[in-house]
């Protein structure tokens, strides 16, 4: 059967060209986990995930339990971090599918210990990454809050501190000083688990602004320092986005690092629907709910196969425009839950059947993730992951 004509084009090969180029850019410094949570950032997990361990991710990050086993299923020799740690009754599904979560709650503990007893794990071989909360108040266990972690990773204990991880949550400030802060408190922590007698082999900070501001050699040295080598996990990067960076850093001034990826990262997704219906309408008509667009003159429009059920932010009813022909239709009167209505009268060969792009290019003319943030309050993490599970994302 034919399809819908609503569809992400996954471009897998540009994926792992931003993998590579990446991991270039971490060489010498850090190991790169490539996070795929929240079904690769709306791209598709099953595409994503085969095709970035293909280009050589060892690691891949998820958000939970439930996306790891599935993460599992694709990649069985991967490493799988669960970032978002587990829920009560998930340790022994994690066990069982070689997943790592991130802890930082006594209870976590508890459960993975009991889980891993009842497996008949050996001491020492359950990896655990111990996140700390250095300043972001979200999760991890705070400075004066660690002694309660340490008697959990006693000899006989079938717990093994791997890593320590924390966020950093403010990587894309100009001046650094946040960051600087965390990685203080970072290099404390790691002085008080050594102190105890405790040895984790994997630093484990920072997201793509963090990377592509160049910290992988501050995150290698504070590593390095305390014996261990330092773990990265972008996410949007790898999909060829460059998050945008404080404006305080001035024309020329931010990272070369920086300016050198944004000329290299691809986009790996494009987002696109079709013409489905044409119609003349005379000047006075209205379009859409509500008629917030009145026609003032005859139009051609064109009927298209997306709504905000797709996952188009409604905000955009009449104040964006797809690309049909190579050239930017107006998007007139409100976004529907399946449909949205554009205006071609200046495309006169527009016809039914028509390619239209949402995200992407056409011709001369691209639409990005920003583009649609911009316009929505949003940032591109979020326009990517409500994309609607009814877009069929297809490998290009
Ligand atoms: C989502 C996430 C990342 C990746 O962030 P990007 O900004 O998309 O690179 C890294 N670490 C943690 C803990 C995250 O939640």
């Amino acid at each position: 059967m034919q399809m819908r004509p609503c569809w992400a084009e996954i471009d897998t090969q540009a994926l792992k060209e931003n993998y590579r180029y990446l991991a270039a850019m971490a060489a010498h410094e850090a190991e790169l986990l490539a996070v795929v949570k929240a079904n690769a950032y709306g791209h598709s997990l099953a595409l994503c995930a085969p095709a970035v361990e293909q280009a050589g991710a060892r690691w891949l990050g998820v958000t939970t339990v439930e996306e790891g086993i599935a993460a599992r299923a694709l990649c069985p020799k991967a490493r799988v971090l669960v970032i978002s740690g587990i829920f009560p009754g998930q340790a022994a599904a994690a066990i069982q599918f070689q997943l790592t979560p991130s802890i930082w709650e006594s209870w976590q503990l508890e459960e993975l210990e009991a889980a891993a007893r009842e497996a008949k794990t050996p001491a020492g071989s359950l990896p655990v990454h111990l996140e700390i909360d250095t300043g972001m108040s979200r999760q991890g266990v705070g400075l004066d809050d660690l002694g309660r972690v340490f008697p959990h990773f006693g000899p006989d204990s079938p717990l093994r501190l791997e890593g320590v991880m924390t966020h950093l949550f403010a990587a894309d400030e100009a001046d650094g000083r946040v960051t600087e802060e965390q990685m203080k408190r970072v290099d404390e922590t790691l002085g008080k688990i050594s102190a105890a007698g405790l040895f984790a082999e994997w630093l484990n900070v920072g997201a793509s602004a963090a990377l592509l501001a160049g910290q992988a050699k501050v995150l290698a040295e504070t590593a390095a320092r305390h014996g261990m080598k330092a773990m990265m996990r972008p996410g949007l990067a790898l999909y060829g986005i460059v998050p945008r960076f404080d404006p305080a850093y001035g024309a020329g001034q931010e990272p070369a690092t920086l300016t050198a990826a944004r000329a290299a990262l691809k986009p790996v997704l494009a987002w696109k629907s079709a013409i489905v219906g044409l119609r003349s309408i005379p000047a006075g008509a209205s379009v859409g709910y509500n008629g917030t667009f009145v026609a003032s003159e005859p139009m051609r429009v064109a009927l298209v196969a997306v709504g905000y059920a797709d996952g188009l932010d409604r905000k955009l009813g009449n104040h964006f425009g797809l690309l049909v022909r190579g050239r930017r239709a107006p998007l007139i009167g409100r976004v529907s839950m399946d449909q949205v209505v554009i205006d071609i009268t200046e495309i006169a060969e527009a016809a039914v059947g028509d390619e239209v792009v949402l995200i992407g290019s056409q011709g001369a003319e691209t639409i990005t993730a920003f583009d649609h943030a911009d316009l929505t309050g949003t940032i591109p993490w979020e326009v990517f992951t409500r994309l609607g599970g009814r877009v069929a994302r297809r490998a290009v």
